[in-house]
């Protein structure tokens, strides 16, 4: 394939982080591409850069040094507000801890996204609520996160990043406080729903269980990415 037509090119990217003892290296020329419609696991042991990795490419996290292509442009050559929005609108994130609204509803908790588009019209309530009774929780709009299970919290956690139909959908060990029944409902939606959408995933996760499932596994080792098997 055309490396130029992928939709995500890191090429040589690097990250430190200065600290009291000296510069500490967590990224080391890390080259990757991927294409929509690819789902890509990322595993590693703890510490070894994956959240980093990922907020990199997610555009929360700048390089020290490299490129971050997405889509054909440079996400950090943007203004801040021009990169707010393209993140808002072709980013889904979903992370370990649901990160959602208590005090919002359910329905609420998926429309948050939609806000900085101008709000959410009839269309983006029906997507909401379509989504919803997708992952099954057609009976729980009016629900707070906290009348909610742990997996139920994740799958609106997965609608709320999927609102927008953003063409990148980002998991930070997306099934870490789950127990391994949850996790694995959990990881099927999330691969089901990135292929029904396009969407390029890429989730981290510490489970060879859930990454095993993925078309393709790459490993962060000593600050180097390699691809598995
Ligand atoms: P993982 O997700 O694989 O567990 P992380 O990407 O969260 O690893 O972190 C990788 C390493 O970078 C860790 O050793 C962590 O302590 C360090 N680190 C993360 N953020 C910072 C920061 N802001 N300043 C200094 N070190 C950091
Ligand atoms: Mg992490």
């Amino acid at each position: 394939m055309n490396s130029a037509a992928s939709d995500l090119q890191l090429t040589r990217v690097c990250k430190t982080y200065p600290t009291a003892g000296g510069e500490l290296t967590i990224l080391r020329d890390v080259n990757l591409v991927v294409s929509r419609g690819e789902a890509l696991a990322v595993t590693g042991p703890s510490g070894s850069g994956k959240s980093t990795l990922l907020y990199i490419i997610g555009t929360l996290e700048t390089p020290t040094s490299g490129t971050v292509r997405l889509l054909e442009q440079d996400p950090f050559g943007l203004t801040p507000a021009a990169l707010a929005g393209f993140r808002n609108s072709r980013i889904g994130f979903v992370f370990q801890e649901h990160c959602l609204l208590p005090q919002c509803s359910v329905l609420e908790n998926v429309l948050i996204p939609t806000l900085a588009g101008g709000g959410a019209g009839p269309a983006e309530e029906r997507r909401a609520r379509a989504l919803l009774e997708r992952v099954g929780l057609a009976q729980r709009l009016a629900h707070r996160p906290a009348e909610l299970s742990g997996g139920e919290r994740q799958r609106v956690a997965i609608c709320r990043a999927m609102i927008n139909q953003p063409p990148f959908l980002l998991a930070d060990e997306p099934t870490g406080n789950l127990d391994r029944q949850t996790a694995q409902a959990v990881g099927s939606l999330l691969l089901e729903l990135a292929r029904e959408q396009n969407s390029l995933l890429i989730v981290v996760t510490h489970s060879t269980e859930l990454a095993d499932r993925f078309g393709r596994r790459v490993e962060l080792v000593d600050g180097h990415l390699k691809e598995r098997e």
